[in-house]
């Protein structure tokens, strides 16, 4: 998944070309920019490559999905259903939202099942943040209709999908609105970086202002300019941005070797009939940058962990007993604590997060086993895990 793995010239030309040329702020100062405009380049590849309206830039994927549910009119009190398989940002950005997290179950797609969001929606219910989880989604056909129906808004989580598509279509623009990260370990780096898109102009113009203090964006005086709604600062820097613009240029070669790489791997696990594998509902429009294993139980999964860190092999992620990407481990969310009270505790009969039970994810996430594919691996990196396999099956 690392786009950093592919860093060279290209990214240090691009920052060096701000530094010497434009300036640091990604708006305003005209005169001083040499017309050097990195964040709106980003943004106008990224609309051009994945076919949305709009592409915004913040300064993180965190912060993505912090504005997108602001700019979808998803606020105090109002529940989203999220899946306890993600990055914990995902929930945390609904909790500062002042918003009600609701977990809902997972399938072998390893992302939430329709009929786990639609079992959990009630009259509160205001969007869904769908989490596309290790490069891959769900079956997004199933996944829009069952929130059209309930008239409920599709959030989409892409920020570990970028460059994956179902049935042609890019992940992140199925829903009203979608989000990527650009992190130090995401497909396309910027550093630290990320991305709000849509289709729907009003989201987009609430997005570009609550990441900017409220501005309208509207002439060339920032100070002129007036405010139409309050916001906060999730700017990105041109600096990031530039890093961004060199490595998006990567992009279909980064997906070309992930998908290479994995291919290799994942054949060769084909004549294990212990091994099943996740369910990609379109397998070429996989990002490729994870390969999802099940095996037949939680016993034999801690096994197969154990054997492959034994023969060397590194990033193995046994998710079901890692600190951040599982409910089952978050004790601070079970806990809902902060540093100070949260909005969510004004709220009466919000949930017992200590006592949330999702025993089908329970089930899949215990038997999963995921590996990273590195874009920097030689044919003897990829035949060192096949080998480690056949020590470990043997
Ligand atoms: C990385 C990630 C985020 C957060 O992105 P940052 O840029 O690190 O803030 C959110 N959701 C998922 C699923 C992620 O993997």
């Amino acid at each position: 998944m690392p786009g950093f793995e592919l860093f060279d010239e290209s990214e240090k030309q691009q920052v060096a070309e701000v530094m010497d040329k434009g300036f640091t702020f990604r708006y305003n100062f005209d005169g001083m920019r040499n017309d050097v405009w990195k964040a709106r380049e980003l943004e106008q590849m990224i609309q051009d490559t994945i076919k949305v309206k709009h592409a915004h830039l913040v300064s993180s994927g965190t912060a993505a999905l912090t504005t997108a549910l602001a700019a979808a009119g998803i606020g105090a009190g109002d529940e989203v259903i999220v899946p306890p398989f993600t990055f914990v940002a995902s929930v945390e950005a609904i909790v500062l939202a002042g918003a009600i997290p609701v977990f809902a179950e997972i399938d072998e797609t390893l992302c939430l099942s329709p009929e786990g969001i639609e079992a959990v929606i009630t009259p509160r219910t205001r969007a869904v943040n769908f989490v596309h989880m290790c490069g891959s989604g769900g079956y997004m056909d199933k996944v829009k209709a069952v929130c059209d129906k309930h008239n409920i808004v599709l959030l989409e989580d892409a920020c570990q999908a970028t460059g994956a598509t179902y049935q042609g279509q890019s992940l992140g623009t199925f829903g009203q609105v979608g989000t990527f990260s650009f992190d130090s370990v995401k497909t396309i780096s910027c550093g630290e970086g990320g991305a709000v898109l849509t289709n729907d102009s009003k989201i987009y113009d609430y997005a570009h202002q609550y990441s900017d203090h409220g501005h309208d964006h509207i002439g060339s005086d920032r100070g002129a300019e007036s405010h139409p709604i309050m916001g906060a600062n999730y700017r990105i820097s041109e600096m990031n941005a530039a890093v961004g613009v060199a490595q998006w240029k990567k992009l279909d070669r980064i997906l070309d070797i992930q998908r290479r790489n994995k291919k290799s791997l994942k054949d060769a696990l084909k004549q294990y009939s212990e091994i099943s594998f996740r369910d990609l509902p379109d397998e070429a429009g996989d990002n490729a940058g994870f390969l999802s294993i099940m095996l037949p139980s939680e016993t034999r999964a801690r096994e197969v962990v154990a054997g492959l860190q034994a023969e060397g092999i590194p990033a193995v992620f046994y998710w079901y007993g890692n600190n951040w990407h599982y409910l089952k481990n978050w004790t601070h969310i079970q806990q809902m604590k902060g540093p100070a009270k949260l909005p969510i505790e004004l709220i009466a009969d919000r949930p017992d997060y200590s006592q949330v039970k999702t025993p089908k994810s329970d089930e899949i996430m215990s038997r999963t086993v995921s590996m990273l594919i590195n874009l920097s691996w030689s044919d003897a990196d990829i035949q060192k895990r096949i080998d480690a396999f056949a020590n470990v099956f043997k």
